[in-house]
């Protein structure tokens, strides 16, 4: 008795793995998502297993029948309509009844969105943030978006094509114009990705309207933009730089410039206007 969390292809038909076609044909049941849907999966690859369904709205009852039928000794196989079952899909549920009946929980990994999404943005990729859906209404999403902007790791968010534009500029407004890469319809015939800042991304679809499966892959909080969005002084961004990375003054303003838009000028300026603000809060003080 074992429950097997398989995955399947998020499009492209040849990217489901030798092990999950095995399985799929060597287990007593199948739990997916829509029968439909994955019976045409299963047609295409000539396997013939019963199928039930198991989706967010059942998902309770029947997590508690399928632990049952387990612990009865049978082998049961998840699969969600694409990709790795458990991720943005439900399956979390199960997998935590199976533990509590001492199922054997075996994944059987293959594509998710996510990771094809990351790799091919350009973005690092070696610490991320999966933040799944963002929530569907405004003031919840950049709440949402706000709690990340310092998150240092990149971020990859799955959206739907009605909805990229808002959350674009949202994400603009609260991150500010970071690079991103927007990855749609991944693995299929018309896999494309749209790489830039968030408002030349939203720029472009502007002109081409959004279609298809996507997912959105947005850096995370470099220096520039921890300076930014925590707002510490020029004068503490200029010392840090001295301090971390062994600046001299003015090569530490220059860069404190730039990451700020602002002419060497300018940077020294506001610089002495700081001082100044700081001066007369000390005499405030004594
Ligand atoms: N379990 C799936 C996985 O492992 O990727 C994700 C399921 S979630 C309900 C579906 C969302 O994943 C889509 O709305 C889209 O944001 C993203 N997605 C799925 N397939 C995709 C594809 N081929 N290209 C880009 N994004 C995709």
């Amino acid at each position: 008795m074992s429950l097997y969390l398989v995955s399947t292809p998020i499009g492209n038909l040849e990217d489901i793995t030798l092990r999950a076609l095995r399985v799929l044909k060597e287990v007593d049941l199948i739990a997916c998502e829509d029968t439909r849907h994955t019976r045409k999966l299963l047609d295409h690859f000539g396997i013939r297993k019963p199928v039930i369904s198991y989706h967010e709205h059942n998902e309770q009852a029947r997590a508690a029948e399928l632990a049952g039928r387990l612990a009865q000794g049978e082998s049961i196989a998840i699969v969600t309509d694409a990709g790795t079952p458990g991720i943005s899909d439900p399956a979390y549920r199960i997998v935590r009844a199976a533990i509590e009946h001492g199922v054997e929980v075996v994944p059987i990994p293959g594509p998710a969105a996510l990771i094809a999404g990351l790799v091919a943005s350009g973005l690092p990729t070696d610490s991320f943030y999966f933040g799944g859906f963002l929530p569907p209404r405004k003031g919840a999403r950049r709440t949402r978006l706000d709690e990340l902007r310092s998150e240092r790791s990149t971020l990859v968010f799955y959206e739907s094509p009605h909805r990229i534009r808002e959350a674009l500029s949202d994400a603009e407004e609260v991150l500010g114009d970071r690079e991103a890469s927007l990855a749609r319809e991944l693995t299929k015939l018309h896999e494309q990705f749209l790489r830039g800042c968030l408002s030349e991304i939203r720029a472009r679809l502007d002109v081409q309207s959004p279609r298809g499966e996507m997912t959105l892959v947005i850096a995370g909080c470099g220096d520039d933009n921890l300076y930014a969005t925590e707002q510490i002084s020029l004068t503490a961004q200029v010392d840090k730089l001295m301090d971390d990375e062994g600046l001299t003054r003015s090569d530490a303003l220059k860069a404190v410039a730039r990451s700020r838009g602002l002419s060497k000028r300018e940077a020294y300026q506001k610089l002495l206007e700081e001082k100044a603000d700081e001066n007369i809060d000390e005499k405030k003080t004594d």
